[in-house]
């Protein structure tokens, strides 16, 4: 039965890299029929904890994925939060100092700068003297009676190689004279985190360690750990990193400053503050930001399209396959097929798998889920058969315009008659319906826009031909003022789709407000 783990620390915010490993680990046990498990590394946590972690598990369930064992959903093993099983963690530490395999150590920190100090002068590696481990009670007893305190320290291996072979990198070899006797519980007897790691991970049967590369250097002091206390090894996969958009280096929530030089993270990001500011939402760079799973969220991402863009971010089926559903992500899910190197995020990528999930919802689906953000914006009052009636047609007209569900906010013409006060460009104004001359013509084409029984758009359409040709001009000549005088916009869909879902009576009236000499904007009036 494969296990797995997630192991996060409850740092407030789920961000991609993390989330990229989270779904590698979850999509492993799922392939295997095995069991995912989330387990919360609060060790060094001064914060609430509760607080911090409530992001991370919504941002998991957003994206559907899901745990067997862990916060909220609880498990045989509980507790699942490292800061609860302290008695444990210490309980090991007393069991490696038994068999030797850790020792108390009693050197003051200045002793042992003083011991480096010296191998930096000598230009030797440093490795610790061992000078003031007590190997019995009666030595332990003695350091204690100059007013010393004792760390637990393992007692590394000094010789040899450790060598492993990682699900990802292949065979991996690490000297053991790269490491030092590592403290794994302080003199307040805390204990450090990579005990408490192994332990929580052989007391869970994880069979499966996969994580961040950036670990992979931990990864001999803890399979050093886990011998010591007689644990079968886990086996373990390090995946490369997430890098940077256009760069190698690893992506960080700290850098936006640097990523909005990127014009693709920039656009995703203008974008979605856009629609942020519409919706009233928070825009500070602490937790809007395109690093962090709950920007998609918040402006409409659809999951399925994070979760694929994720998934190839160092995987891959064959090369091209690049759309893939949840169930064929389990079905073919490997660790073979992680790429060793780090791979992009690629904002603009990830823009395109959201276009492609969008255009497979039906309409309905479109429309049920853009309601929220509709309502959200304050474009409708309240959930109406009505409201819902018009939001179909707009989403329908809008097509792939709608990107993501918050780019309703975009199109407040359709829902408000306020939308004046929104969407205004006076120099449009000006150069479409400035003289008098474009006015009386806007007014000749009211009239016959309000005749006819129909007001679908192939009826708007024949009145606009039959118009034009009535007049002698072009279709050009005319329909940039009406879109202008009805929606405020100089872009958008198709002209005599707005038309026909603004409908033939506030069409008219707002040709009327216009004529009346009511400018597109409240400072014009
Ligand atoms: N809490 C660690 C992290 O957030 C997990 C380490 C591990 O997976 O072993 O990186």
């Amino acid at each position: 039965m494969a296990r797995t783990r997630f192991a996060p620390s409850p740092t407030g915010y789920l961000h991609i890299g993390g989330v990229r490993t989270a779904l590698f680990c979850w999509l492993f046990s799922r392939h295997h029929r095995g069991q995912f498990l989330l387990r919360i590394d609060d060790t060094d946590q001064e914060r609430n904890v509760a607080a911090a972690l409530a992001p991370i598990l919504h941002g998991l369930r957003w994206l559907g994925i899901d745990w067997d064992e862990g916060p909220e959903v609880g498990g045989p093993h509980e507790p699942y939060f490292q800061s609860e099983r302290k008695a444990r963690h210490q309980e090991a530490a007393r069991a490696l100092l038994q068999r030797g395999v850790a020792y108390r150590d009693y050197a003051r920190p200045e002793e042992l700068a003083a011991e480096r100090a010296e191998a930096e002068r000598e230009k030797r590696p440093y490795l610790y003297s061992r000078r003031w481990k007590a190997s019995t009670d009666a030595e332990a007893r003695a350091f204690e009676a100059e007013g010393r305190t004792a760390v637990v320290r393992l007692a590394m291996p000094r010789e040899g190689h450790l060598r492993l072979q990682d699900l990802v990198r292949g065979e991996v070899s690490f000297p053991w004279s790269n490491e030092q006797d590592h403290v794994i519980q302080r003199a307040d007897g805390s204990c450090l985190y990579h005990l408490a790691s192994v332990v929580d991970d052989h007391d869970f049967g994880i069979t499966h360690v996969i994580r961040a590369e950036e670990h992979l250097s931990n990864t001999p002091r803890q399979v050093f750990l886990a011998q010591g206390l007689g644990y079968a090894l886990p086996a373990y996969a390090h995946l490369p990193y997430v890098a940077e958009p256009g760069s190698k280096q690893k992506l960080s929530k700290r850098k936006l400053d640097r990523y909005l030089k990127n014009k693709d993270f920039a656009a995703v990001h203008e974008h979605g503050q856009g629609i942020a500011r519409a919706l009233g939402l928070a825009t500070a760079a602490e937790t809007f930001n395109p690093v962090i799973v709950d920007f998609y969220e918040q402006v409409g991402y659809l999951p399925e399209a994070l979760v694929n863009y994720l998934l190839l971010l160092g995987w891959s089926l064959d090369g091209h396959t690049e759309y893939l559903s949840r169930e064929e992500m389990v079905e073919h899910f490997s660790l073979e097929r992680v790429h060793p190197g780090p791979a992009s995020f690629d904002p603009k990528k990830l823009h395109a798998f959201q276009l492609h999930y969008m255009q497979r919802l039906t309409l309905d689906e479109r429309a049920a889920r853009t309601l929220p953000y509709l309502l959200r914006a304050g474009l409708a009052r309240e959930d109406t058969a009505s409201v819902r009636a018009q939001l179909r047609r707009v989403v329908e007209v809008l097509g792939d315009r709608l990107k993501v569900f918050g780019d309703i906010v975009g199109y407040p013409e359709y829902f408000d008659d306020d939308y004046h006060h929104k969407k205004h460009d006076e120099a449009a104004f000006a150069k479409r319906l400035g003289t008098p001359e474009d006015r009386a013509r806007l007014g000749r084409l009211r009239e016959h826009l309000a005749g006819g029984t129909d007001f679908d758009a192939a009826s708007i359409e024949r009145c606009l031909q039959a118009f034009v040709e009535a007049e002698g001009i072009a279709l050009g000549d005319v329909i940039h003022g009406v879109r202008l005088a009805v929606t405020g916009a100089t872009t958008g869909p198709g002209l005599y789709d707005c038309l026909a879902v603004v409908g033939r009576e506030k069409t008219l009236q707002r040709i009327d407000r216009v004529l009346g000499g009511e400018r597109a904007s409240p400072l014009a009036v």
